[in-house]
């Protein structure tokens, strides 16, 4: 079966799934995104990444003329059209097509895409024992990271380090502080307390870190919402990265120094067993 793709109300071949050159995405990144994990043919945490679809919007002044329930119903369609049960769906909406001009055009209706791709979410559980690498670099990115554009140049080129450096991520460090992961949110651990950088405009506020905090709160772990430096990621119990496509996994190994003993740590562990115990709940999907 062709993979298949949703432009502007049409379902079509990905091949013949096309933006206008002009499209104000592709000239100035004057586009949003959501990337959501599909399990068992169900959307985990649906409502939050519509909530903050719309946030995006709102915060750039891009008009989406589709209510949220004919939007889910095009989701659900073109998940279902692709026949995957375990994918990613990557929602794009730009500011529209028109002559190039670095200020708002007048009357352009904003693009709005989507593409489904099948995605092996069971790779994560095995990651879990593994644990994986992260490098850092440094967080030259603008300040509204808040806002989750298609302006990702600084995060393409810093995961691209990380993967030359043949590692899984690259950690984002303004001054002594760690914001985040490159596509990721990042995480420590120090004498049983879950660290992470506190949202505003220097992280993006990831669906997986919210969900995360939720569900640690509720198992009456700490969790705090504070800035940490790398030298105490460095000398940290345990430390975990969480995002849309990888909801949890253990750091191992920073900048070539182990975290902790170097192996996944039992903060982890548990955390890891909340997570996919809630994915299990939402979409009844387990490994
Ligand atoms: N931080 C950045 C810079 C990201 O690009 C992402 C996801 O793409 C995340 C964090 C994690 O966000 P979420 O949990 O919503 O996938």
């Amino acid at each position: 079966m062709p993979q298949l793709a949703y432009v502007n109300g049409r379902i079509l071949p990905l091949a013949d799934a096309t933006l206008h050159i002009e499209d104000r995405g592709t000239q100035f990144g004057d586009a949003v995104y959501e990337v959501c994990a599909v399990m068992n043919g169900r959307i985990l945490d649906w409502q939050p990444h519509l909530v903050r679809l719309r946030r995006n919007l709102a915060e750039l002044g891009i008009t989406l003329d589709i209510a949220d329930g004919p939007l889910t119903l095009q989701a659900r369609r073109l998940i279902a059209a692709n026949g995957h049960a375990e994918c990613i769906i990557y929602m794009q909406v730009s500011r529209g097509t028109a002559k190039r001009d670095h200020a708002f055009p007048g009357a352009a209706p904003a693009n709005l895409v989507m593409t489904v791709r099948r995605f092996d979410f069971a790779q994560r559980l095995r990651q879990l024992e593994s644990g994986i690498a992260v490098i850092t670099q440094p967080d030259n990115r603008w300040g509204r990271v808040d806002i989750k554009t298609t302006g990702l140049l600084p995060n393409v080129l810093a995961k691209q380090a990380a993967k030359q450096a043949g590692a899984f991520e690259a950690w984002l460090v303004a001054g002594e502080t760690v914001r985040e992961g490159s596509s990721t949110n990042a995480w420590i651990v120090k004498d049983g307390r879950i660290i992470t950088h506190p949202t505003g405009t220097a992280i993006l506020p990831g669906i997986a870190r919210d969900s995360l905090i939720r569900l640690a709160h509720a198992a009456q772990l700490v969790v705090e919402q504070r800035p940490f430096t790398l030298a105490e990621a460095l000398a940290a119990d345990e430390a975990f990265l969480t995002s849309t496509t990888a909801p949890i996994l253990p750091v191992v190994r920073m900048d070539g120094t182990a975290v902790g003993n170097g192996r996944t740590g039992p903060v982890v562990r548990r955390l890891a067993e909340l997570v996919w115990n809630e994915v299990a709940r939402q979409t009844g999907w387990r490994a």
